[in-house]
C-alpha cells in the first residue's frame, strides 16, 4: 500500500467519505511531488519532450504577442505546471530572436512540486525565475501565461444521474476496507439534459484558476496560451483517468504513483474567461494550429544536412505533435486575451468567442 493510500484510509475512517475532488487533489500533490514522472522511463510523455519544435514556435507566438502588446519595457512571462521546465528553456531560446524580448521577460513559474522545481531550477540555470504556489501571488502587470497540460491535473467533481436525480461521486470504503466510489447528496448548478447512469464533470479548481487569470489580463494587459486535451462542448460523460508507466489504470491502484487527469471543457473556460472582460479564441486543434505556425518548416530547418537518422527523430516528433490519430486532434489549442490586443498567432482563421 502506497503511504498516500495509508493516509487516505486513515481520514476516510476518522472523518468520513471524501468528495471525488479532495480525492484527485491529494493523489495529484503526492504524484508530482515525487518528482521527474515524465519521458520514455516515467509514467506519460508531453509535447515539449517530444520535440523542441513545440516550444520553439510558443516562443515566436509569445514573442508576437509582446510587440501586439507594445513591447513593453518589463513583462511577466508566466507558465503554469512547467514540469522539467523544457517548454520554458525552448520559449526563451526561440523569443530571445526578438530585439528587446529577452531583458523584457521577468520569469515566474507556478508550481506546487518541491522536486520539480529543483528539476525547473537545473533546466533553467541561466535565467532569474521565481517560483510560486499559485497564480495569485505572481505580482500585477502585463502578462504572457502558457499553460500546457496544467488545467487537467486541476480536481474535478463528479455528478451522477441516479433514479432520484443528481447525486455526487465521493470516495469512501468498502467492507475490506478497500477504496471505493459512493454517491451522496450533491447536483450541479447546470447540466445538460442526463438518463440514469450518465455523468457530468465541472471543475471549481479550473473555474477559479481562469478567472483569477482572465481578470488580470483584462486589467494590466497580455494573453494566454492554454494547452491540453478536451472538448470544445459542454457534454456528459466520464472523463478521469489515471496514468501509470504509459498505461491506463484504475484510479485506486497505487494512490500517488499513478497520474490522475480529466479532459479540460474548453466552452466553459472561454464563458469563465469572457464573463471576466478577455476574448477567447479556439479551441483549435493542437496539429492544425501548429501547422499554421509553420511546424513543417521549421521541422525541415532542423533536420537539413543532418544524418539519416536524426532528420526521421525530428520528423517522427513532429508527425506525433500533429497528426490526428496522435496527439494533433485530442489536443486543443486556446487563447485569452485582453480585449484591445490583435488576434493571437494560429486563430485569425477562426474568429473570437
Ligand atoms: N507542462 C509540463 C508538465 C505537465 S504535468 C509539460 O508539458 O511537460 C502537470 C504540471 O502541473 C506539473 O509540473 C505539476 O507539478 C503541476 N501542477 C499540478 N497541479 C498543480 C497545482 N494545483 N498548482 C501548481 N502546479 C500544479
Amino acid at each position: 500500500m502506497t503511504a498516500t493510500e495509508d493516509a487516505l484510509k486513515e481520514r476516510i475512517r476518522r472523518d468520513g467519505p471524501i468528495s471525488l475532488e479532495a480525492y484527485m487533489s491529494i493523489v495529484t500533490e503526492a504524484y508530482y511531488a515525487r518528482g521527474d514522472v515524465f519521458g520514455r522511463d516515467g509514467d506519460f510523455i508531453t509535447a515539449p519532450e517530444i520535440s523542441q519544435t513545440f516550444g520553439e514556435l510558443i516562443g515566436l507566438w509569445c514573442a508576437v504577442v509582446w510587440q501586439n502588446m507594445g513591447a513593453p519595457a518589463s513583462f511577466r512571462l508566466v507558465e503554469c505546471g512547467p514540469g522539467r521546465g523544457t517548454l520554458m528553456k525552448d520559449i526563451l531560446r526561440a523569443a530571445a530572436r526578438a530585439p528587446g524580448f529577452a531583458t523584457a521577460a521577468d520569469i515566474h513559474l507556478v508550481e506546487r512540486s518541491e522536486a520539480l522545481r529543483a528539476k525547473q531550477r537545473e533546466t533553467l540555470a541561466t535565467y532569474s525565475v521565481t517560483w510560486h504556489d499559485d497564480i495569485a501571488r505572481v505580482p500585477a502587470g502585463p502578462l504572457i501565461l502558457v499553460a500546457n497540460e496544467f488545467l487537467d491535473a486541476l480536481p474535478i467533481r463528479q455528478f451522477e444521474m441516479s433514479a432520484s436525480g443528481w447525486k455526487e461521486r465521493f470516495v469512501s470504503l468498502n467492507e475490506h476496507g478497500a477504496l471505493m466510489l459512493q454517491l451522496h447528496a450533491g447536483a450541479p448548478t447546470s447540466a445538460p439534459a442526463a438518463q440514469t447512469g450518465d455523468l457530468f464533470e465541472t471543475s471549481p479548481s479550473v473555474t477559479a484558476f481562469i478567472a483569477d487569470l482572465a481578470r488580470r489580463l483584462a486589467v494590466t494587459g497580455g494573453a494566454a496560451l492554454l494547452i491540453d486535451y478536451g472538448y470544445k462542448a459542454t457534454a456528459l460523460g466520464d472523463t478521469l483517468q489515471a496514468v501509470a508507466k504509459h498505461k491506463p489504470c484504475d484510479i485506486f491502484d497505487a494512490p500517488g504513483e499513478a497520474d490522475l487527469t480529466a479532459h479540460v471543457n474548453f466552452s466553459a473556460v472561454a464563458d469563465t474567461a469572457t464573463a471576466a472582460g478577455t476574448r477567447a479564441f479556439g479551441p483549435v486543434e493542437q496539429g492544425a494550429w501548429l501547422n499554421r505556425l509553420g511546424i513543417q518548416a521549421r521541422g525541415l530547418q532542423l533536420a537539413k544536412g543532418k544524418a539519416a537518422d536524426v532528420a526521421e527523430t525530428v520528423s517522427a516528433g513532429i508527425r506525433r505533435l500533429t497528426q490526428p490519430d496522435a496527439m494533433g486532434v485530442l489536443f486543443k489549442v486556446m487563447a485569452l486575451a485582453h480585449p484591445s490586443l490583435a488576434t493571437p498567432e494560429g486563430f485569425q482563421q477562426d474568429g473570437a468567442a
